[in-house]
């Protein structure tokens, strides 16, 4: 019997905090066109096995091409911000989003409809929009891990898995939230199997990206 392994079995659609990106050792360098608004950022579309397996750069004839997503260059530039250091346009980390996990949805995705797909989803999951209705802000408090799942569970249908990060200060801190989408990218779906990350700790920060938040010239 002839039989195709399947590309893969389901995404993991990833938006990071940029205030717990930046307040970190690492630091973070905001991109060219300026500082991102204080929302969740995307970080990426990540096509996954149901084992927890994840097949990575799938198409090296299929690299990157800016010009095929000009069109969405605003909306990318906004919800899908790089703050990677040295600061960069979004080209870079896009690029590297295509090339290491769109490559393997080929099947599913071209470029253009692999980006407006992830810039939907974001738009179909405001997260920021569902923690501040649970009075959930990111305003440097602590809040309940399972009352953040909880919220987005609320308002979006299912629950996300939370990845947290360390600040400078050695709190604990909200920094990825995966959600779980079909393969076709469509439908928010439970988890098939859940990410592996450091444990967070029953309370974690949310740690503030306002205007003068993590920025050296505090006392201007
Ligand atoms: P880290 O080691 O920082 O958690 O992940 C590094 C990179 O590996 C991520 O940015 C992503 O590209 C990839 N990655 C990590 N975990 C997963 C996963 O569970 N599924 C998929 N598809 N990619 C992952
Ligand atoms: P991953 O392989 O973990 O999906 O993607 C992370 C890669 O994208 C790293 O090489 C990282 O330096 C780069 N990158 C650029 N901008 C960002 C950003 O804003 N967040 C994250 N997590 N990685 C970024
Ligand atoms: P359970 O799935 O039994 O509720 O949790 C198993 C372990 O995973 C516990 O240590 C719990 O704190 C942790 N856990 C549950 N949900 C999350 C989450 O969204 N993020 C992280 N990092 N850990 C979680």
């Amino acid at each position: 019997v002839l039989c195709v392994a399947k590309d893969f079995d389901f995404f993991y659609f990833v938006q990071q905090w940029p205030g717990s990106y930046c307040d970190t050792r690492q630091s973070c360098c905001y991109p060219k066109t300026g500082k991102p608004a204080e929302d969740f950022g995307i970080h990426g579309l990540w096509p996954n096995y149901n084992d927890g397996t994840y097949p990575s750069g799938c198409d090296s004839r299929n690299s990157f091409d800016d010009s095929e997503i000009s069109d969405l260059a605003s909306r990318l530039e906004k919800d899908w911000p790089t703050l990677a250091c040295p600061s960069g346009d979004g080209l870079k980390f896009w690029g590297h989003e295509w090339n290491k996990h769109g490559t393997c949805a080929e099947s599913v995705f071209d470029q253009h409809s692999y980006f407006q797909t992830a810039l939907d989803l974001k738009n179909k999951a405001n997260l920021l929009q569902a923690l501040t209705t649970a009075d959930i802000r990111p305003n440097g408090k602590f809040y309940h891990l399972e009352s953040i799942k909880e919220a987005i569970r609320e308002t979006v249908g299912v629950t996300p898995y939370i990845e947290c990060n360390v600040d400078t200060s050695g709190n604990h801190q909200l920094y990825q939230v995966y959600m779980c989408v079909d393969s076709s990218g469509s439908n928010f779906i439970k988890c098939p199997v859940l990410p592996h990350s450091h444990p967070c700790g029953s309370k974690i920060e949310f740690p503030s990206f306002s205007d003068n938040s993590n920025s050296k010239n505090d006392e201007l």
